[in-house]
Order: structure tokens, then sequence, then C-alpha cells
């Protein structure tokens, strides 16, 4: 499973950061665009089970969604792709190229002090 991977590799990292600075990790934020989107629930539960028993275990895990942005090719605008309303946000083409995806991104961890 996708997101089985993804939690243990957030994991190590973290783990890393937590021996560098001798500190426990109470919380992470990551990032992840519309392509690679991962399950809340199911990245909850998998983060929760690959922590078990490390320095992790009991922190919290945020996941931030970031909408797949798309740019008009009439009007130049860019605008955040609506599934529901896949049209230009200024004038209504549904001519337009995606915007690069966001990649899965570690962005923020907190530690205890
Ligand atoms: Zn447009």
């Amino acid at each position: 499973m996708h997101e089985t991977a993804v939690a243990e590799s957030i994991l190590r990292t973290i783990i890393e950061q937590a021996k560098q600075v001798k500190a426990k990790p109470t919380s992470a934020v990551i990032s992840c665009g519309q392509f690679n989107a991962l399950n809340d629930e199911v990245m909850g539960f998998a983060f929760e089970t690959a922590a078990a028993g490390t320095v992790c275990e009991g922190m919290t895990l945020e996941i931030k969604h970031i909408p797949l942005r798309a740019t008009c090719k009439k009007c130049h605008t860019t605008f955040e792709f609506d599934v529901y309303k896949p049209a230009c946000s200024q004038c209504d083409s549904e001519a337009f190229d995606f915007e690069p995806d966001a990649p899965l991104l570690l962005e923020t961890i907190e530690f205890e002090d």
C-alpha cells in the first residue's frame, strides 16, 4: 500500500532528525498533491503502526492536500483545478495546461522542548 511505504519513509526521516536534536518529536506536517494524494485515515493508521515502539510513538501527523493548479491557454490565468468545474476561473475556457503536481513533502517537525 502506498501509504505504508510513505509512512515508513517519513518516519525514518523524523527519527533521524530527532537523533540530531536529541528531542522527542510531538507533531509533523506533510503535504501532498492530487495525483499522489494520501488517504488521511489510512495514512494516520499506517503512521501510528510504523511509529509504535519508536521515539515517534504518540506524535500527531497532519496531512495538507495541495490543490492541483492549471493555467488557461486563452487568458493565461493560473487557477485551482476543480474536478466539478474543469474550466478557467476567469474566462471559462476549457483549454488549459496542468501545472506540475505538488510533490509529497515533509514540511515541518515539532519537537518537545
Ligand atoms: Zn482563461
